[in-house]
This record gives structure tokens, sequence and C-alpha cells, in this order.
């Protein structure tokens, strides 16, 4: 993909400060809704009349909504304000080699449409002609006067031309001269921001998961390949060029089996969807979506059973050394994977005793299991564009 950036930041530094104070005076709202403009203005350390104009402001857009006066105390009780859930939602899609899904989450962060298509290809005059579907069909379904914030679209990287891309089954064909943003920003009409599929998917696990109320994690997800997300004191990383995180190319069997990247025993080609499929086609079984893994797990299938015992021991040490190098709460485990063959992954897992995550004071459990299932990046997308209207903190610094 010809992005060098994978989200886009725009405007003034002025309209960016603008659109900062609107997220604080929202972000204080959510928090303790319903709340009066000193509150805000006393707690977010911008003047009264400041506060005033935004809530006037957001008031039109129709992101917040009149609660009634505070009552008690003396004279005028003070005018409250909530969010209006349903003012505004945002859309996430999330493009997978064979699928797309799609979801329209509100501003309170409640799911109002979910869809999974398959694609026949995924070159990007299929999947624009895909999202614009997905985009008629989520809108169709929204309260009138419902305001669109943008779109959260979801790909798995690496972004830009660099040494692993178009590492084979994992990636998306014929991207390498296309603007993504330019090309969904055309198709569904809106803003767009394009994001990796891991770290979409750690940011709906914080937002409505297992990482609620977590500031530090890791989120190995599984795709079509494996990626990892990340999100350290309330923010995600992204790396220089938005690829942070492709621990599925992580060697962890030097000259280990062949990768589509180039190189031998990454992790990917043991633990990963890549390396389930691969595993039974050579007992002569052709996967083709995840619920085929959920029923070949039910009748605990030879060869899948064999290929949960493999993946154990790389993962494991893949995991070790995600400890080691990012000191996170917790690290969880989700993506494409039905949850019962996550469960089984992480029953087996035998995490190296020598790592910084063996602590006596441990407040959560060294690895969980997601909690988004499958949509999960979808919702994460949505998520973002929720959080860039709302929150300060869990956006990259611009
Ligand atoms: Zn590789």
């Amino acid at each position: 993909m010809k992005i060098t950036s994978p989200r886009r930041i725009v405007g003034s530094n002025a309209e960016r400060s603008r659109l900062h104070n609107r997220q604080v005076v929202l972000g204080h709202v959510r928090e303790q809704q319903p709340i009066g403009r000193a509150e805000i203005a006393r707690i977010s350390g911008l003047s009264t009349q400041a506060v005033s104009n935004i809530i006037a402001e957001l008031e039109e857009d129709g992101f917040l909504l009149e609660a009634g006066r505070q009552t008690g105390g003396r004279g005028l009780p003070a005018l409250q304000y909530r969010l209006n859930g349903d003012g505004a939602a945002a859309l996430g899609i999330e493009v997978r080699p064979d699928a797309m899904f799609g979801a329209l989450v509100n501003l309170e962060g409640e799911t109002l449409f979910t869809t999974r298509e398959a694609l026949a290809d995924n070159a990007p005059v299929t999947v624009a002609s895909m999202a614009r579907r997905i985009r008629a069909a989520a809108l169709e379904t929204r309260p009138a006067g419902q305001r669109m914030l943008g779109a959260g679209v979801v790909m798995p990287g690496p972004f830009g031309n660099v040494g692993i891309s178009g590492a084979g089954q994992s990636a998306l064909q014929g991207w390498e001269d296309t603007d993504a943003a330019a090309l969904f920003e055309e198709a569904l009409e809106m803003g767009v921001i394009i994001e990796n599929d891991a770290t979409a998917a750690a940011v709906a696990e914080r937002v409505r998961g297992v990482a609620a109320g977590l500031r530090t994690f890791c989120f190995i997800y599984f795709g079509a390949g494996l990626g990892l997300g990340m999100v350290a004191d309330g923010e995600v990383q992204r790396g220089a060029f938005g690829n942070a995180g492709e621990v599925g190319h992580v060697v962890v069997r030097p000259g280990g089996r062949q990768c589509a990247c180039g190189n031998r025993g990454c992790l990917e080609t043991y633990a990963s969807r890549i390396a389930a499929r691969a595993r039974l086609a050579e007992a002569g079984i052709a996967l083709t979506s995840t619920d085929d893994i959920d029923c070949l797990y039910r009748d605990r299938n030879p060869a899948l059973m064999a290929w949960l015992d493999e993946a154990a021991e790389p993962l494991s040490q893949a995991i070790g050394m995600i400890e080691n190098l990012f000191d996170p709460e917790t690290v969880i485990l989700g993506g494409a994977m039905p949850d019962a063959v996550l469960d089984h992954l992480i029953s087996g897992l035998a995490l190296p005793g020598g790592s910084v995550a063996v602590r006596p004071d441990r407040q959560t459990p060294r690895i969980l299991r997601g909690a988004c299932g499958r949509l999960t990046a979808a919702l994460g997308g949505a998520a973002l564009v929720i959080h860039d209207t709302i929150t300060p903190r869990i956006a990259a610094k611009t």
C-alpha cells in the first residue's frame, strides 16, 4: 500500500486545539454524566465561557443532550448534560484476505449492526465495492438524524513497501500502488482511519472486552497471519511506519519451516491460521472458515489436535519474549479463532518461568482470551474513530 503512515492527521494547530478541547469536554461528560458546565470547567481547566461555547456546539451537533437541572444547593440549579449515545456512530470495517467484516457502533460504544461478507478476491476494486455495500447496509439500520463520525478500516499489515510485504496468504494482493485511505474515503463517502488489525483488536478489548481498565497490555491477533497490538500507558504503539507488532515474522525456530516472507522458522508458520490450514491440508482437509475449525475441534480432529500441540511451544516462547520486551499487565489472545480453540491453546502453553511477568503481586493472569470474538478488529476500527472523537488519550500522539 502506498501510504507512509496508516493514519491521517489533518488540520492547523488552532483546529487541532479546538478538536482537542471538544474531546476533553466529551470525555468528561462520558465519564461523569450527568455533569454541568462549571464542573467540567473546574476539572478540565478550561474557562466556563470556553466550556459553554463547546457545549453549545456539541449540542447542535447532536453529541450532547440536556439532562435536567441539579437539585440541592443554592440559586438556580445548574443545567446538566449527558452523552447522546445515538447522536453519532462510527463504521468499522475489517478487510481480511478472504472476507470483510462490518460493524456500526454508536457514541456509547453500543453495537448497532454487524455483518460478514465473503470475498471472491481481495483486489482493491472488489474490496471497494464490498465496502460500499457494507456502508449502505449499515447506514440503513441507524436512527434518523444520527451523524457518521467516520470509518476505521482495519487491514493486515505491513504497510508500505517493506521487506515482508506481500508475505503470502496473510497479505492482500495487488495493493502495492493503491492509496488505501483515498480508496476507502471515496467508497465510504466519509473520513477514514486506516489501522492494522492487531492494533484495532487491542483497542476493542480495551473499550468493551477483557482489557477494560488495563493501561499497558499486548494482544496477539489471529488474522490470516499473526499480529501483535500494543497499548502502553493507554496509547496504541504503532512504530515509526505503522508496522510495529509483526510478531508473526519473528523467528522462533532458526532454520525451521519456510515462511512466505523469505525467512525460516517464523512464528506464523507454527501458530496461526496459515499454519493450521497447512497442517490440515497435509491431512487432506480444506479449511474455509472459522466455523470449520470449530467443527474440527469439537470432533477432536487428529490433524487439528496435532497442530495445537505443535503450536504451543513456539507460541509460549514468543509470549515470553513479548513479556520481557514490553512488560505488559497481560497478553491477550484473540481474533479469527474459535473461543474453544483459543482456550485450548492457552491451557497448553508452557510459559517460561524466566520472565518479568512472573511476579508474586500479579493483578491479572499472564494470558487472557479476548472477549470480542471474530468481530473484534471491525469493532476496534469503529472504536478508534469514537475514541478519536471523545478521548484525547487512546489515540496516538499527533
Ligand atoms: Zn515470516
